[in-house]
């Protein structure tokens, strides 16, 4: 059981797909992915014609720095909210593309307050872009996307959108935020599949518009795009990851079977278990729970002279339970993903093995 927010722990259906040779030019092969680009931006609800889904080999970061440098021009300024670790991660990714980048301070307790980002944009007419991370995984808050990106529209900017461990679970309607240039994420967060590969959901107008923008020939969107609409969806630049697209394709069946809703019920539901547990056990979670989002939860270190993270998460491993032996907030945490194939009862389940290796390791605290 893999307590991380991703990779996540996969359906048995998913790891199966995987479980084949495939040759990337096959025809079958390449139908296969074209209709999984062509799932993907309608899941986006991206509109036919508008929009496209563009897959890059690689993890998240790769299609975040594809996106940077195909959308915003060299000589571009980017307005980037300081959610976090994710936040810093976009700010340092679009600087060493040597974009300048215009930080907005933000809480990392708090959503970022779209007045602000009118405000910031409003100060400075020389920045043409807003990018932002939806689910700040560091700290687990999810913030309010489509205000953000309503912010933008209405001061006349473009935004783009790290939805890394949103999309599958938190919707950003495509068909309704023409300011939005990009959208990118990995199959392996809410969407249940594994890590190989990026996607990100764009505006043709946009990557007709960015020819020449990245300086780079693997991470140029535009350049991607103009070989798929002259070779065909489903064609590669380069050698593609197939099982991982095969993976995705099984993925996205369970996906449509279950929903988009019913999803992030499911991972709502799932942090709820956790976090009531992990009051239960008298712990601290690190956020109020009108902001905890439902993607991974982060749980102030216990105040025992015996915790250490090491032993817990190891403990926990011999009980058959993956979680992260790192944290990102400022304070000792430990943080629990809350999403991928398991369900309510494997959190509770989870939360009885918590509270066991506690117990084993001396720690006793008030409730
Ligand atoms: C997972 C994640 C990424 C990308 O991580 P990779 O390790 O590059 O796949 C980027 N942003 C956010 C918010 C994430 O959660």
């Amino acid at each position: 059981m893999l307590l991380v927010p991703g990779p996540v722990s996969t359906h048995p259906i998913v790891r199966e797909a995987m479980n084949q040779d495939i040759a990337p030019w096959d025809r079958g092969f390449r139908a296969l992915y074209a209709r999984v680009l062509e799932r993907i931006r309608l899941l986006a609800r991206g509109v036919e014609g508008v929009h496209v889904a563009l897959p890059l080999q690689g993890c998240g970061h790769f299609g975040l720095e594809a996106a940077l440098r195909t959308f915003v021009p060299l000589s571009g300024k980017i307005l980037i909210p300081m959610t976090g670790v994710y936040g810093e991660r976009l700010a340092r990714l679009a600087r060493e593309s040597r974009r300048a980048v215009v930080p907005l301070e933000v809480q990392p307790s708090r959503r970022i307050d779209a007045a602000d980002l009118t405000r910031a944009l409003a100060e400075d007419e020389s920045i043409g872009h807003v990018a932002f991370v939806y689910s700040e995984t560091g700290t687990g808050i999810v913030h309010d996307a489509r205000a953000l990106c309503a912010a933008a529209r209405g001061a006349g900017r473009r935004a783009l959108v790290d939805a890394m461990s949103a999309f599958g679970a938190l919707p950003l309607p495509l068909d309704e935020h023409p300011e939005v240039d990009a959208v990118v994420f990995t199959p392996n967060k809410c969407l249940e599949a594994i890590a190989g590969i990026s996607i990100t959901v764009a505006r043709i107008d946009r990557l007709e518009a960015s020819e020449g923008n990245a300086e780079s020939w693997s991470l140029d969107l535009s350049d991607l795009y103009r070989h798929l609409k002259r070779f065909g969806f489903g064609t590669s630049r380069f050698t593609p990851p197939p099982q991982v697209v095969a993976a995705l394709s099984a993925a996205l069946d369970l996906h449509t079977e279950e929903g988009q809703e019913g999803r992030l019920t499911r991972y709502r539901a799932n942090m709820e278990t956790l976090y009531d547990a992990m009051l239960g056990f008298g712990l601290t979670p690190c956020l109020e729970r009108r902001v905890q989002g439902p993607i991974v939860l982060n749980v102030y270190a216990p105040a025992h002279p015996a915790w250490n993270l090491g032993i817990f998460v190891d403990m926990l491993r011999d009980r058959g339970m993956t979680i992260s032996d790192f944290f990102y907030t400022r304070e000792p945490s430990f943080r629990l993903g809350c999403i991928g194939a398991l369900t309510p009862s494997d959190m509770a389940r989870a939360a009885i093995a918590m509270g066991d290796v506690l117990h084993s390791m001396g720690i006793r605290l008030p409730r």
